[in-house]
């Protein structure tokens, strides 16, 4: 939705740079761990085709693979002496969501009783500025996507109205039939519809597609860490009751469904991570990000049980799912899933005053949530560009 016509062309610096053995295996499992269709994707043993235009099925972007690579020495010294491991490292930091008067419509907000309301895009801002000093203090060059709580984009869900209305006129011939004579385009379900869908365009297509255009365009880091915060199934309809799930996950970009890769534009989009081994830098990040929130948080790691999502890298808390966001944002992505902001024991820390150093939280002397949440995510930074750099 709202995306651009691919460009094919696009590939062609990748030509012979990836053995047929790494391209599959990050195919099958990455990429694709839960099988594809061969009509979309074809693999030889020098090459491989892939479906360019479905209007046009028989025109295939070939991939010719590199034959043989040579074996690489690896570079075996050591900085883990380095006392600043992350200096002069671009970071762009997006903290996740809009919030503001925005969290309502962006469906990231609850209210317990007479409460402050809990908006996911204010807290994920906290934790991005706590980040950013952190990250200047150890010489990285840290950009946030947003100072406020304001949209990136400068669409409003009005700018959609047209797009709304064909894709909901669209969705409701496919349901249907094409035939139906009496059509519902002027009753307040209809409308209703279309403005969610007006909002749903404006939120997360053409806000992520703003960011992505700032980190893609503008900024071009080293890595992007993209903060979020979770929030568990509530056990009523109310929503005031606290459930006690609270869990830590890291997602890196992969797993593409088979209506997704049915789509020109995203299956250019998987090729193209796949093929600039996006994936030998991200999950290894998000590995030691995630190793280093699962300690600090002390909070288990959450599991996928669908086909939306495949396990990836050591820890048990690093999944590949194929997100807008850690699809069109180029380069590494680790995108942080912490806390569920609505179980009880985060819920009642994230009810105290924000405050530095460490408090008496159940017996135990802990910093505020969300400047473990910061801490946690840099220690982690530090864990992998001690050894990697
Ligand atoms: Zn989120």
């Amino acid at each position: 939705m709202l995306g651009e016509d691919p460009d094919w062309h696009s590939l062609d610096p990748y030509q012979r740079t990836m053995t047929r053995e790494e391209f599959v295996e990050a195919l099958e499992t990455i990429y694709l761990p839960y099988g594809f269709d061969e009509e979309l994707i074809q693999v030889f043993p020098g090459y491989a085709l892939i479906r360019k235009n479905n209007h046009q099925p028989d025109e295939m972007y070939r991939i010719d693979f590199l034959a043989w690579r040579d074996p690489v020495d690896e570079p075996t010294h050591d900085r883990r002496s380095d006392s600043s491991p992350l200096k002069g490292l671009v970071v762009a930091i997006d903290p996740g969501h809009i919030g503001g008067e925005f969290s309502e419509m962006e469906r990231r907000h609850f209210q317990v009783g007479l409460d402050a309301p809990v908006k996911e895009g204010d807290l994920t801002l906290v934790v991005a500025r706590k980040l950013e000093t952190r990250l200047k203090s150890l010489g990285a060059k840290p950009v946030l996507l947003r100072q406020k709580n304001e949209p990136v984009t400068d669409s409003r869900p009005e700018d959609f109205y047209h797009e709304a209305v064909a894709i909901e006129q669209q969705f409701w011939m496919e349901k249907n039939g094409f035939s139906s004579q009496v059509t519902p385009w002027g009753t307040e379900w209809f409308k209703q519809r279309v403005q969610e869908r007006m909002e749903m365009l404006f939120y997360r297509v053409s806000e992520i597609q703003a960011r992505a255009d700032l980190i893609n365009n503008k900024i071009r880091p080293d890595l992007t860490l993209a903060v979020h915060f979770n929030v568990s199934p509530w056990k009523e309809s109310t929503r005031q009751v606290h459930p006690e799930e609270n869990h830590v996950h890291v997602l890196v970009n992969g797993t593409y469904m088979a209506a997704e890769l049915a789509l020109d534009d995203v299956r250019l989009q998987l090729f193209k991570k796949l093929l600039s081994r996006n994936h030998e830098q991200e999950i290894p990040l998000s590995d030691a990000v995630a190793a280093s929130l699962l300690k600090k948080t002390g909070l288990p790691a959450f599991s996928y049980g669908g086909k939306n999502a495949s396990k990836q890298g050591e820890t048990p808390a690093v999944w590949a799912r194929n997100l807008l966001a850690n699809r069109l944002y180029d380069g590494p992505v680790v995108f942080l899933e912490a806390y569920c902001t609505n179980s009880e024991a985060a819920y009642e820390r994230l009810q105290v005053d924000d405050y530095q150093g460490v408090r008496d939280i159940g017996g135990e002397m802990r910093m505020s949530l969300t400047s473990e949440y910061a801490e946690g995510i840099l220690e982690g930074l530090i864990d992998y560009y001690r050894q990697e750099r």
